[in-house]
């Protein structure tokens, strides 16, 4: 039986590394649904669309075609925009400081949803982001809220981007994540929470391999339920 698995969470829990090796390790589809909130910010700067405007985004949102395409070199799928390949792109410190402000759009989130709920319509899929437990996947057969020790977080977080830019300040990283939980946990629209039926995984003492462990009995679990 194949099930859907959700995992939520603040920023850089781990959510995607424990997603991606969940799909891999179960053969399931990996979906990263903050690339998608992330595209459309990188839309929204580029063409200078003035998000607070509910007209400009309607019509923006109609000549935006998001699609995740498999890449070779890497083995993971790549977030392409209008047929571009904008991966590395929506990575940046540019879209990261917009992209909780777009999501929080009603007519983004509507968007944003209604394609990832397509995507989950053959289950064997993980998907990771702030509301698929909650407002996505309701009915997921596995739910994970993961958290962290946010100076844990940070430092993770920093590592990464620092690997890429050289000159990120490690404070730079920290306002950035401390924003971004803060406007996701209080937006109006489907806020970050933790579904009812969610099981809590808190990482900030465990190693990856305990950590695939644990979840990979919730999954058997989760599959003969
Ligand atoms: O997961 P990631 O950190 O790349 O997500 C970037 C941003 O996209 C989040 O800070 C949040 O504002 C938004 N997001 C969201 N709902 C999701 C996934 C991401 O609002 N399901």
């Amino acid at each position: 039986k194949k099930i859907i698995i959700t995992i939520d969470g603040y920023s850089s829990c781990g959510k995607s590394t424990l997603a991606k090796q969940l799909a891999a390790k179960l053969n399931y589809l990996y979906i990263d649904s903050g690339a998608m909130y992330r595209a459309i910010t990188l839309y929204f700067i580029q063409q200078r669309v003035d998000w607070a405007d509910t007209y400009q985004v309607k019509t923006a949102l109609e000549s935006i075609q998001l699609e995740f395409v498999y890449n070779q070199l890497t083995g993971q799928s790549d977030m392409y925009l209008n047929e571009e390949n904008v991966e590395p792109m929506i990575r940046e410190m540019v879209v990261a400081e917009k992209v909780s402000e777009v999501a929080a759009v009603r007519e983004v989130r509507e968007f944003a949803v209604a394609q990832q709920q397509q995507m989950g319509a053959a289950k064997g899929i993980v998907m990771d982001g702030r509301d698929i437990g909650t407002v996505v996947f309701p009915h997921a057969e596995l739910k994970i809220f993961m958290t962290a020790d946010p100076a844990v977080r940070v430092q993770r977080r920093f590592k990464e981007l620092y690997a890429k830019n050289p000159n990120i300040s490690l404070h730079e990283v920290k306002e950035n994540l401390e924003l971004r939980d803060y406007i996701d946990s209080n937006r109006a629209v489907s806020p970050l929470r933790k579904a009812d039926d969610a099981i809590i995984l808190d990482n900030s003492n465990l190693t990856m391999d305990e950590q695939l462990d644990l979840v990979s009995q919730w999954v058997e679990d989760a599959i003969m339920a």
